[in-house]
């Protein structure tokens, strides 16, 4: 961790809020408001330059902050609070979760390194294992995400890193991640999972054998679809090797975005249990839909992943897919068009309910994707759930009307 007198003071506090609940930790961690004049939250702290008090203090080289890439105390609030939530030994906060991505795989390997990355992962992770990492020298054999232990099969010697994502982008695929830990960890390679999904409220990743974990803040942390922010947390072994990697890129975020992450933190775990019981009530009542030929959603019995799913996880959220039956795309299109409540955008997890149409064929290589019929994916915001049935309801009218 870093040095620094402020750390110290909320290190203790840390101690002895390390036994309450996730949401008395959630409303306290990363404040310290004597060190603001009593203000409750941290304030925007915005600069490069920090002025050393004199010479000595200089050459020491033991102040908490020397300069603005390598933090000031609005992201130190929000690494201190995410590494107290997700269980590490620190975090790194970058400018989106793209961003933690590429970090948390450059944290991992050197040139001549061979890397396994599931056939699940978010699309954007991927072109970065074919384009940059393929030119610093480092291969990529993407993976079965259903393939639990037997990832040791794909490991060489060179074998450095494992990327998982469970469920997986798109398509929810639920991984084993502790076997996959284990296995990895057996021939001393770095597990990361992207945990955007759950967070680490619902999939705490370093207690199951994770060493770097990725949250995309942009999602449930910020919740308001208003900023890009992304997380990297991790476990002893690995925190100086992260931090020394963060402070070589200075992939620094802005102070506004931070703040406004650190306000989406206070309520994280109450809008996450409100869009695990909107999607689940959506889940259903799609389920039932003549129009739907089923449903991707882990917290379904009817999931592939549902027994590791409740083995692993302490909750759902509301993002899912659902697979139609084999409509044209003209009729998708009409039923897309006309809806009134749901965006047709990306990302997720903000207050507003939003919906795209996915093909995952385009881009996997170790698995088929063969759904049967368009897919969908929907991410459940605030609104009431009764006119979100109607919106819907709506567009599958138009949908049938053009079959
Ligand atoms: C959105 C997303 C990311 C990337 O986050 P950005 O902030 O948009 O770069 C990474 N992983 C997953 C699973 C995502 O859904």
């Amino acid at each position: 961790m870093h040095g620094g007198l402020g750390q110290d003071m909320t290190k203790t506090t840390r101690e002895t809020r390390r036994k309450k609940r996730s949401r008395t930790r959630l409303a306290h961690a990363g404040r310290t408001p004597f060190e603001h004049f009593g203000f409750v939250n941290t304030p925007v702290y915005r600069g490069s330059t920090v002025l050393f008090p004199n010479a000595e203090a200089f050459y020491a080289n033991r102040a908490p902050y020397t300069y603005g890439t390598k933090g000031t105390p609005t992201t130190r609030a929000l690494e201190e609070a995410w590494s107290e939530i997700a269980g590490a030994a620190d975090t790194a906060v970058v400018p989106s979760g793209l961003a933690a991505i590429t970090l948390a795989l450059l944290t991992a390997v050197k040139a001549g390194d061979h890397i396994l990355v599931t056939d699940s992962a978010y699309l954007p992770a991927r072109i970065f294992c074919d384009t940059v990492l393929k030119r610093l020298g480092v291969e990529t054999t993407y993976y079965d995400p259903l393939v639990g232990a037997d990832i040791a099969r794909l490991m060489r010697p060179t074998t450095t890193a494992v990327l998982t994502e469970s469920p997986g982008s798109q398509s929810l695929e639920v991984q084993d991640v502790p076997a996959i830990a284990a296995a990895a960890h057996e021939r001393g390679a770095c597990v990361i999972l992207d945990n955007t999904w759950a967070t680490p409220l619902l999939f705490p990743p370093h207690e199951r054998g994770v060493d770097l974990s990725i949250d995309a803040g942009t999602k449930y942390l910020s919740g308001h679809s208003d900023l890009l922010l992304g997380l990297v947390s991790a476990n002893e072994r690995w925190s100086k090797r992260l931090r020394a990697t963060y402070d070589a890129f200075a992939m620094c975020p802005g102070p506004e975005d931070v703040f406004l992450a650190l306000r989406g933190l206070r309520t994280l775990e109450l809008r996450l249990r409100e869009a695990e019981r909107a999607g689940l009530a959506l889940a259903h009542w799609l389920s039932a839909r003549e129009e739907v030929a089923s449903i991707l959603h882990p917290a379904l019995p009817s999931h592939p992943g549902h027994a590791l799913w409740k083995r692993d996880f302490l909750g759902s959220t509301g993002l899912f897919s659902v697979i139609l039956k084999p409509y044209s795309r003209k009729a998708v299109s009409a039923l897309l068009d006309g809806l009134e409540l749901f965006g047709l955008g990306y990302s997720w997890g903000g207050f507003e309910s939003l919906v795209i149409p996915f093909d995952c064929k385009s881009y996997r290589t170790a698995t088929d994707w063969r759904p049967g019929g368009p897919a969908l994916r929907f991410s459940v915001g605030l609104e009431d759930i009764e006119d979100l049935k109607d919106d819907l309801d709506e567009g599958f009218a138009r949908l049938r009307a053009i079959g």
